[in-house]
């Protein structure tokens, strides 16, 4: 038999998962940590829903952490799931459908090559491992407090579950490893200029969240994007750009399509996931044919995968995408506008000192930065952390699942409708209250 006992209580089954596994999670943010109480437990998701093995419904603002844009069950994506599992689940050979999902991506945005993997760390570590290739360089830039995964030479000053659990990076990850990434503060011309003036000839790529969401939301200041993709040229290194969480979800086109596209300039590598595999475990990194065609089998630079371009994770991504139109688009605007308004409101209403950030229709809040706002981790860091998690509580307990960290965007669906939006609303003010205490 493969069906499970249901556990009856989202306590009884944290504690049975913390016999077996660490810390009863599978990543680290799961766990509760920074807001405390109880992790749940999910058993069936429905719409903009998520419904617990208690059986209580929540207004899911997590949305798998991005990939679930047109909500959960959407009818296009379950049909296509179900019909490629009675095709086969995995045959370990190449099908036509990784090459539907690569066409549609680069019918979307400046790609020529796409390779599909399995996770946003996977994207992003090939991508590292494909410019060190090209340009015989060994040092990477990130930024301080973007998550780009959790592969070694990215975990220093990494945002997202590091940042949440307040750790300077990683235990286990080598000194050689962390010293070839040279991390740097967002938004900070002057220190990339620096960077590139004293080893300018060994940085094989500067890799950047296209618009960092993994500090909560920051804005890249006016023509940040743009400096970075001239700079990277003017050195001979390689911008990667990583869209994991933002690519088709900031907007149709990405964040790609707040910065990069309006300016008429592209990146050299791209990273995606979550939204291209639709709740399977799909990412990819594409580009020029130029650059792409440096990986094996074509060139010397290698990676692999048993599962990569999976069919039926295919299927859920291209169904997926497929259905994105403008309609969707415009009904997750509209969603995350009455969510984030009224948030603002509410946030007013109590006098709650915050700020908000965008990207499209990705948001976040801090609290208590309103007079410079956030442009880079250490502003994030600064927040009034503390006030989270009496709000994210009051939240789930009015039936409102956040992420569990003020350190992630705000998430939100297609399919989070009036009535989903109405509870949010309504749950706001009371938390708000117990934020401003
Ligand atoms: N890059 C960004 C910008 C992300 O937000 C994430 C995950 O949240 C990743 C990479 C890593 O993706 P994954 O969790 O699929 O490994």
């Amino acid at each position: 038999m493969s069906t499970r006992t249901p556990r009856t209580t989202n306590a009884a089954a944290f504690a049975a998962a913390q016999t077996v596994i660490p810390g009863g999670v599978d990543s680290p943010v799961r766990a509760f940590g920074s807001v405390g109480g109880t992790p749940r437990f999910m058993e069936r998701a429905q719409g903009p829903y998520l419904y617990d093995v208690e059986g209580r419904e929540y207004v899911d603002l997590v949305c798998s952490w991005g990939p679930m844009l047109l909500g959960h069950g959407h009818p296009a994506v379950v049909e296509a799931v179900h019909a490629a599992v009675d095709r086969g689940l995995s045959f370990g050979t190449s099908t036509e459908s990784e090459t539907a999902l690569a066409e549609l991506i680069a019918s979307k945005v400046p790609v020529e090559r796409v390779r599909f993997v399995s996770t946003g760390t996977e994207a992003t570590m090939t991508a590292l491992r494909l410019a060190r290739g090209v340009t015989g360089r060994n040092l990477i830039v990130k930024f301080a407090g973007c998550y780009h995964g959790h592969s070694d030479g990215l975990l220093a000053a990494a945002g997202s579950g590091v940042a949440t659990a307040a750790l300077p990076g990683s235990a286990g990850v080598t000194e050689a490893a962390a010293s070839e990434t040279l991390v740097v503060t967002y938004n900070s011309r002057e220190e990339l200029e620096k960077a590139f003036a004293e080893r300018g000839s060994e940085i094989a790529a500067v890799i950047t969240e296209a618009v960092p969401c993994n500090m909560g939301v920051v804005e890249p200041q006016d023509g940040f994007n743009a400096f970075l993709r001239e700079i990277t040229q003017r050195h001979g290194a390689l911008l990667i750009w990583d869209e994991v969480l933002t690519g088709f979800r900031a907007t149709s086109r990405g964040a790609w399509g707040l910065s990069g596209e309006p300016e008429g300039w592209t990146p050299d590598i791209w990273c995606f996931g979550k939204v291209i595999g639709g709740g399977m475990p799909v990412a990819a990194l594409a580009g020029s044919a130029a650059i792409m065609d440096h990986l094996a089998p074509l060139g010397p630079v290698y990676q692999a995968g048993t599962l990569s371009g999976n069919p039926v994770a295919m299927a859920a991504g291209y169904a997926t995408l497929s259905s994105a139109d403008d309609a969707v688009y415009a009904a997750v605007q509209r969603a995350s506008d009455a969510v984030r308004e009224g948030l603002v409101a509410a946030l007013d209403a109590e006098g709650v000192d915050h700020s908000i950030q965008r990207a499209g229709t990705l948001f976040s809040v801090a609290f208590g930065t309103s007079k410079g706002g956030v442009k880079d981790y250490a502003d994030a860091q600064g927040q009034e952390v503390f006030r989270y998690a009496p709000f994210f509580q009051s939240m789930l307990e009015s039936g409102v699942y956040l992420p569990p960290s003020v350190f992630e965007a705000w998430f939100v669906s297609a399919a989070h409708d009036d009535a989903a939006i109405g509870t949010v609303l309504e749950a706001l003010p009371g938390a708000v209250r117990a934020a401003a205490a």
